[in-house]
């Protein structure tokens, strides 16, 4: 095999996520709505796709500098890339690394598929509780309507 170790865009400061399943990066940055960040602040986002992996073959990483993780961006990346680790870097050193955890519920991160139901009709946040973890399936709170994959449909930011 030929040797395609990649290095993005090392940073000082800030946030790597890594072992997110290939071809999920975008969605979860779309979702963390990194672009408006980046746009905002003028920090370094770096998308990583399709790199080799021992343990999953192919993975994304997302690198985003200067950022710092609300509990709601990391039930995003838990529930899109179980598998996920976060490192904190500080100083260009990693200062600290974990795996995501799924949560037991969730907050306003994603719409009720359920087009009655009240959260989609005012305005209450939406409120989920994770009934599965793999595949990871959620009931809404309201309406304690059930679903999973596709399903799922993130709030996005743009
Ligand atoms: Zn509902």
């Amino acid at each position: 095999m030929i040797d395609r170790r990649v290095t993005i865009a090392k940073i000082q400061q800030g946030i790597v996520i890594d072992h997110i399943p290939a071809g999920k990066a975008n969605l979860i940055a779309q979702v963390l709505g990194l672009n408006a960040m980046a746009r905002e602040t003028g920090d370094i986002i770096a998308i990583g796709v399709n790199f080799d992996s021992p343990s999953m073959q192919k993975k994304d990483i997302i690198k985003v500098e200067n950022l710092l993780f609300t509990r709601d961006m990391l039930n995003v990346v838990s529930l899109i890339a179980p598998n996920a680790t976060i490192a904190r870097i500080n100083n260009g050193e990693v200062i600290e690394k974990h795996k995501v955890e799924i949560p037991a519920s969730v907050g306003d991160i994603v719409t009720c598929p359920d087009r009655f139901c009240i959260t989609n009709h005012e305005e209450v946040p939406g409120k989920f509780i994770v009934v599965e973890r793999d595949p990871v399936t959620l009931r809404c709170h309201y309406c304690e309507t059930e679903f999973f994959g596709p399903l799922i449909r993130y709030k996005e930011k743009t």
